[in-house]
């Protein structure tokens, strides 16, 4: 059944490094949403598998440690949101490049799309939402009522996520930030459990030659135009 709420929610896909996750931080505190980091459900399994010594493609071992992973999606008083695993904050912890990739092929595998989709589509009917990922738009919230597909060209990409990450670790490299993000990307539209791409009734933002406050601009325009149709 379609909710009311999800026809009130935005739904934000688009590949690592757009600038979703910023951008919908920004926008969330701007029009009183809660901003939900669905990424974050998918790192948080990738990182109980690689403490469990469980390899990020082993489809069969990473299925049998669902049932046993204790999962929380928080928000602080800030509402900042905060993810636990097995009571334990991670929120830090599910930032590496490692877990990244983790993130990326245990998300590819269907009994862990069906393990976090009810979690995700849950938030939306609880809050007035701005949920950013990959198939937001297409398989979590198909009745959204504004989609936004983010996008940048891979280098413009490559080398803002460099930036965010040389911020917490010197030694980080811009070729290996490429070359992570590449496999990322391919990995995520390439397989065939909800890939990442645009819903056909998404708005297109491609930020390659807008800077953060352009992009905010665009987006918040987006969102005001929506919002002031919507019958309250
Ligand atoms: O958005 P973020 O980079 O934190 O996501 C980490 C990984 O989780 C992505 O590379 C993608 O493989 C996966 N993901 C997904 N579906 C979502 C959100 C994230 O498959 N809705």
């Amino acid at each position: 059944m379609v909710t009311k709420m999800e026809q009130k929610s935005i739904a934000l896909d688009g590949p690592a490094g757009a600038g979703k996750s910023t951008l919908a931080k920004m926008v969330a505190q701007h029009f009183g949403l809660i901003y939900v980091d669905t990424g974050a459900l998918y790192r948080c399994v990738g990182l109980y598998a690689l403490r469990n010594d469980v390899h990020a493609q082993d489809e069969a071992a990473v299925t049998r440690l669902l049932p046993e992973i204790n999962l929380e999606m928080k928000y602080d008083d800030a509402g900042v949101q905060r993810m636990f695993l097995g009571g334990q904050d991670v929120t830090d912890a599910i930032r590496t490049p490692e877990v990244s990739q983790y993130a990326s092929d245990v998300s590819a595998m269907p009994a862990v799309r069906a393990f976090l989709l009810s979690m995700q589509r849950e938030m939306a009917v609880k809050y007035d939402a701005i949920m950013d990922g990959r198939d937001i738009g297409t398989v979590v919230l198909p009745d959204a009522g504004l989609k936004i597909f983010i996008t940048a060209e891979p280098k413009k990409r490559a080398y803002r996520r460099y930036l965010e990450l040389l911020a917490k670790d010197p030694n980080t490299q811009l070729e290996d930030v490429a070359r992570e993000m590449s496999l990322r990307d391919k990995n995520d539209s390439e397989r065939a459990a909800a890939p990442l791409k645009a819903a056909g009734d998404a708005i297109l933002l491609d930020t390659s030659n807008l800077n953060l406050e352009e992009s905010f601009v665009a987006l918040c325009q987006m969102i005001s135009e929506f919002r002031s149709k919507q019958v309250t």
